[in-house]
């Protein structure tokens, strides 16, 4: 069976290195669109709005591994708690400990990703590399409970000079590093870098990413 997502689907896949893990973000597709990359082999999806996970977790098949993507409000900490294996986008203390409180209740331990803040524009949310180097201490990590923080994730500036989105990616897999050498020292499963989009993947892969998210490139221009 051949169609449009599952041929871009094994194209994708035929130029992403091993050892690199393939967010396939669907937010603003449909459940149909997903089922062909299911059928393709796809397995890890990525939404950004906790309402849309709901629906389409309840409809699509149990063995896939929701990511979450998108800037989260506390307020809808518990949905996504529910459905997500890996929350790309924790933006600050407050909704670390939310997310902590929530799986904690829900019996659940679930990974998280701390967002950095690197790009000139874009979005405004995540942690500095400085903020994030005085945020994330031994005490902090022991404290929690329900959360595993397994790595960064980050964005690069959306700007057509490959150079400054080289050095954001760069940045961030550089604070990804300071934390690995001090906090993590001792703890393997801090090992995912999460960075590169359909445009510029192959940048994020260059500068030490090993995990890309990528939409468009899959299931074509999204309409919202
Ligand atoms: C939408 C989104 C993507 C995917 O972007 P594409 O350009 O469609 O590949 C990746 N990461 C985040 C955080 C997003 O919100």
């Amino acid at each position: 069976m051949s169609d449009f997502v599952s041929d871009n689907l094994r194209r994708l896949r035929e130029s992403v290195p091993e050892g690199v893990e393939l967010v396939a973000v669907s937010k603003f597709h449909p459940a149909e669109a997903l089922m062909q990359a299911y059928g393709a082999g796809q397995r890890i999806f990525g939404e950004s709005r906790a309402l849309e996970l709901e629906a389409k977790a309840s409809q699509l098949p149990e063995d896939i591994e929701w990511h979450f993507i998108g800037h989260l409000q506390t307020n809808k900490v518990r949905k996504v708690v529910a459905h997500a294996s890996l929350i790309h986008s924790i933006d600050s203390e407050r909704l670390l400990m939310a997310v902590d409180g929530e799986a904690v209740r829900a019996g659940r331990r679930i990974g998280v990703l701390l967002q950095l803040h690197v790009a000139e524009e874009e979005t405004k949310f995540g942690f500095t590399p400085e903020e994030l180097a005085a945020f994330v201490t031994p005490e902090l990590v022991s404290s929690l409970k329900g959360v595993e923080i397994r790595g960064v994730m980050g964005m690069a500036s959306n700007v057509d000079d490959d150079e400054r989105i080289r050095a954001d990616f760069r940045a961030i897999r550089s604070a990804f590093d300071s934390l690995k050498e001090t906090v993590f020292a001792s703890q393997p499963s801090f090992d995912i870098v999460s960075m590169g989009m359909s445009h510029d993947w192959p940048i994020a892969v260059e500068e030490g990413g090993n995990m890309i998210r990528v939409g468009t490139s899959i299931f074509g221009e999204r309409e919202y």
